[in-house]
């Protein structure tokens, strides 16, 4: 055994045998080897002190029963307002606009929101974003019955609710994302 590839938990002592999680000083050295119930735990540490939900977080709250139930709880109730963006924007035109237009990337840029999408596969990203926080969708291209969910976020809970506020009233007001190159892949 060496110092590069240890059995046990740095912090708990419980075997590595069902995976790790290694964290590195800023010059490359490994710092810590940890089991991935103390990943969890400090990522829910890290949800305390700054109520950012991240990508990461996210999928660890994804069961109910989790130390991360008010994650889960936290992210259902940005899922439901998504339900209504998914009605009242995507389903109220955006869907049309860019199937017309059949450009792969569009954006649009109101009052300090960006709101990019893109299109690849048959999948379609959004990505609403501001400077403090980002948010971003996929649905299917033309699926009906496609149910829009939460591809990214890292955003605390009202700031994920007030992009998708102000990204329904931009649409509302009728402002349209126009075709853009430099939009790629998002929220990857
Ligand atoms: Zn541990």
């Amino acid at each position: 055994m060496n110092m590069e590839e240890p059995t046990n938990c740095n912090r708990c002592q419980a075997s590595l045998e069902r995976g790790c999680s290694q964290t590195f000083t800023l010059d490359g050295e490994l710092k810590e080897t940890i089991c991935h119930d103390c990943a969890r735990r400090e990522r829910l540490a890290e949800w305390q002190a700054t109520s950012t939900i991240t990508t990461r977080l996210m999928s660890d709250a994804a069961m109910p029963r989790s130390i991360l139930k008010p994650v889960y709880d936290a992210v259902n109730r940005i899922q439901e307002r998504v339900k209504l963006f998914d009605l009242q924007v995507w389903r109220s035109g955006l869907s049309q606009h860019l199937a017309q237009h059949k450009e792969r990337g569009e954006s649009l840029e109101y009052n300090g929101l960006k709101i990019l999408t893109f299109v690849m596969a048959g999948r379609v990203m959004i990505t609403l974003e501001d400077d403090r926080s980002s948010l971003t969708l996929i649905t299917a291209e033309d699926d009906p019955q496609s149910r829009m969910g939460i591809q990214g976020i890292d955003a605390r809970e009202h700031q994920a609710h007030d992009l998708l506020e102000r990204a329904m009233h931009a649409w509302r007001i009728g402002l349209r994302p126009q075709p853009d190159q430099e939009v790629r892949v998002l929220g990857m």
